[in-house]
């Protein structure tokens, strides 16, 4: 029987479409989506959007249309955004879809008969950028973090609570004891060292905000944002019978949800826990934090129109936020698509299928033997992207290297067939390791040089100016 792999990115926010910064954990969750299908896992890749709460009901109302017109919009001009980046999920869940509502209503239920979640008052923070309660030592300088333009709102309101801080110690184990359970390990200390200052229950239902889940035994309230969100991984993996998640990938504003809420709310309603949290940094651009409030949102399509969307693809995997934040420029983008891209691999391609195409020899036909490489894997295993890139661009000059060596532009004949053979088996081998970076490019290659016959075709990556 084939290996399950479920994985899933953090749903987006349905108050605006998804801007570039949201496109790092999707590619990631791609290309490991991408990585499982080939070694033959049976996969379930799993994204979509986050369309609840008072913000999107908010953005609504000034564009004077009902919430669910203005979600539907959303959802399909993300949809847009991800196909232009070669996305490849198997479902884009939206929490608005019948069998979610009905799911986490279930699920609340479930929770509640195991007697977590009771009625009581909140009073205190709320940041309606997060869509989550503050708590007074979040603050710097008086506001959220993620959020230094909002005002954090005071709030005294009747709320449902889940009884967090009944899982403590549940939680507390949960990271220590498992060094796996959060990538990186360094984010993993982060959360551990919070929850030991002290978890407090939270709030999971709201009563002034209508565009929600209603609370099954109490429609006067519905279901926090939050709380609805996260059951969407749930919603999915029972309905695909592929729960638990191998991995949920996520920007690390969400890491307490998933790290800490998350594993607790599944506890209670008694389901298994997700394997890995894989947590990402943040992009910023031209040294500022991404942000509509700022004007300097830019869509994942405008950047594909530039660079193609593998140009993005291998430019964010190979120096995106995995371990820390970035600041990008379309210099810096350019720089490495001319000097890795048109130079690096698409100059590499051109040369050696310009001179098998002056030998007009066979070459033995491109087979299943043709594996994926082992190095890859292991670096995809332990989440190292990057190291995977940078291992296959190494392959990449180390030819290149070799061809300046052999100088095979003087040889004529056999012994021309026969200096470009390891070069043929070496460009298999990097676009077959290229398929889940780079699908469209991967796909190119192979097909150019599946054999008998390899010959010249449009260059990969026109330089850009
Ligand atoms: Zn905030």
């Amino acid at each position: 029987m084939n290996k399950k792999f479920y994985i899933t990115t953090a749903i987006d926010y349905s108050n605006d479409v998804i801007h570039v910064g949201h496109s790092y954990q999707k590619l990631l969750a791609d290309v490991l989506a991408r990585y499982h299908r080939l070694i033959g896992d049976e996969t379930y890749f799993l994204t979509g959007t986050d369309e609840h709460g008072q913000k999107v009901e908010k953005s609504a109302t000034e564009k004077g249309i009902e919430p669910k017109e203005f979600v539907d919009k959303i959802a399909e001009e993300d949809k847009r955004e991800w196909k232009s980046l070669d996305i490849s999920y198997d479902r884009f869940i939206r929490t608005t879809d019948e069998d979610h509502i009905k799911f986490a209503q279930e699920f609340y239920l479930k929770s509640k008969a195991a007697g977590d979640i009771y009625l009581s008052k909140y009073e205190g923070l709320y940041c309606e950028g997060c869509e989550a309660y503050l708590e007074e030592s979040d603050l710097v300088d008086g506001k959220c973090p993620f959020h230094p333009n909002k005002e954090p709102q005071k709030l005294i309101e009747e709320n449902y609570f889940f009884r967090l801080s009944k899982y403590q110690k549940f939680i507390e184990e949960l990271l220590e004891n498992n060094p796996s359970f959060v990538f990186p390990d360094s984010k993993r200390r982060e959360i551990l060292s919070f929850v030991k200052s002290g978890l407090r229950d939270f709030s999971v239902s709201r009563k002034n905000v209508k565009w929600g889940i209603p609370v099954p035994d109490d429609p006067e309230h519905t279901v926090y944002v939050w709380f609805d969100a996260l059951i969407n991984y749930l919603t999915f993996g029972v309905e695909k019978n592929c729960w638990p998640a191998d991995i949920h990938v996520l920007g690390k504003d969400n890491q307490r949800f998933h790290a800490i809420f998350w594993p607790a709310m599944l506890k209670s309603a008694g389901y298994e826990l997700p394997k890995t949290i894989l947590v990402h940094d943040f992009f910023s651009l031209n040294g500022q934090k991404i942000s509509k409030s700022l004007g300097n949102v830019i869509r994942p399509s405008e950047l594909v129109a530039k660079f193609g969307a593998d140009g993005v693809r291998y430019f964010f995997l190979r120096h995106g936020p995995l371990l820390g934040d970035v600041d990008i420029t379309w210099n810096k983008l350019a720089e490495v698509y001319n000097a890795d891209l048109a130079n690096g691999l698409g100059n590499l391609v051109a040369r050696v299928a310009k001179l098998c195409e002056r030998t007009s020899a066979q070459y033995s036909v491109l087979s299943a033997q043709d594996k994926f490489s082992k190095e890859i894997s292991k670096q995809l295993d332990n989440f190292r992207f990057d190291e995977a890139l940078k291992i296959i661009w190494g392959w990449i000059s180390k030819t290149d290297k070799k061809i300046e060596e052999v100088k095979p532009w003087v040889l004529e004949g056999e012994k021309l067939k026969e200096a470009l053979k390891p070069w043929v088996a070496e460009i298999r081998k990097i676009a077959t390791s290229l398929q889940p970076f780079l699908p469209g490019t991967a796909e190119k290659i192979l097909g150019q040089f599946k054999g008998p016959k390899i010959g010249s075709s449009a260059p990969l990556f026109p330089r850009i100016k």
